[in-house]
């Protein structure tokens, strides 16, 4: 069974252990806040007080942490010690470019390595059915398959390095472009006299159907149970989608891409977290627009 390195146990990082340890993996855990660690330690976890703890003969090492930044000081500081073929892989959200350097990193030191940012939220990370959507090599890819199956129920190598975080940009997007015009159909819908609960039955099941209305319909009431049912409490955070548009917001400039409602949207998301509303969940954005 193969050992594993796991750094960054906050919302994500803490659950996904989880469903390494019930596997029966060997996990060393680290995080800068050591109560995260200590909370995990019942679980099975062997706590590294730091960095340097982080034992040199682990097979895989995770990271599931907040930006790039911060994932290659992690990786600077640690990858001059692990054996050669030791795959780092990354599941934080972080930008194109510096996964690509990244990769860059560990290539030039015979170690193998992947971006593998996730979908599904806290609660996928906690029930193992995440989607990882990966970039790198096939070889790097099929070391981590095995771990993929217990923390997800899906992942797609979409190409070669910094493809997941491409593609995971290019999802948020959508995802934020669409729950802002879910919330202009209810709005129009309600000024237009409409009962909310026969526009949902309308919307979902007609051509304007999506995971915004289907699955996480941003109108208290209306739709299945979701954040807008509980006061807007994430869920996924108004904060969190404004750091991946601006990482989308990025690349759009960075290939000179025309995307006029994606910019759009990350206007819309930079306002809500100016507001200081930016702790709420992510689909509060349609009551921004009234
Ligand atoms: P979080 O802030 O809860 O967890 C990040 C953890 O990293 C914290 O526990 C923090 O103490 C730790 N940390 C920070 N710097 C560190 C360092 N130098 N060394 C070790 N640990 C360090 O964030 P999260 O919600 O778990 O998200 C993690 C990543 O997953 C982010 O990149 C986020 O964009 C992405 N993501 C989050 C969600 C979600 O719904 N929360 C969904 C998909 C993707």
């Amino acid at each position: 069974m193969k050992k594993i390195g796991f750094i960054g146990l906050g919302n994500m990082g803490s659950k996904m252990v989880v469903n390494l340890l019930n596997a029966n993996y060997e996990v060393i855990g680290y995080d800068i806040n050591e109560k995260f660690i200590d909370d995990l330690i019942p679980s099975g976890i062997y706590k590294a007080s730091s960095l340097n703890e982080i034992p040199d003969d682990v097979d895989i090492v995770i990271t599931m942490l907040p930006n790039g930044e911060i994932v290659e000081k992690v990786y600077e500081n640690i990858v001059n010690r692990l054996k050669p073929n030791t795959l780092l892989t990354d599941c934080s959200t972080i930008d194109v470019k510096t996964a690509k350097k990244l990769h860059k990193i560990c290539g030039e030191k015979s170690l193998l390595s992947l971006d593998a940012p996730v979908s599904g939220g806290v609660g996928g990370a906690k029930d193992g059915t995440l989607t990882f959507i990966v970039g790198g090599n096939e070889k790097a890819y099929n070391l981590m398959l095995p771990l993929f199956e217990v923390m997800g129920k899906k992942s797609v190598l979409c190409g070669s390095a910094g493809s997941g975080q491409a593609a995971k940009a290019c999802n948020n997007m959508l995802l934020a472009t669409t729950m802002i015009g879910v919330g202009e159909a209810f709005n129009l819908g309600e000024n237009l006299g409409l009962d909310l609960k026969k526009l949902f039955d309308v919307l979902s099941t007609s051509t304007g159907n999506c995971w915004a209305i289907n699955t996480y319909c941003p109108i208290r009431g209306v739709g299945p149970s979701s954040p807008a049912d509980n006061n807007f409490q994430p869920g996924f955070s108004g904060n969190l989608m404004l750091k991946d548009l601006t990482i989308a917001l990025k690349a759009i400039k960075d290939t000179k891409t025309k995307a006029p409602f994606g910019t759009k949207s990350q206007e819309n998301f930079k306002q809500m977290v100016d507001d200081n509303k930016g702790e709420l969940d992510f689909s509060a954005i349609v009551n921004f627009n009234k």
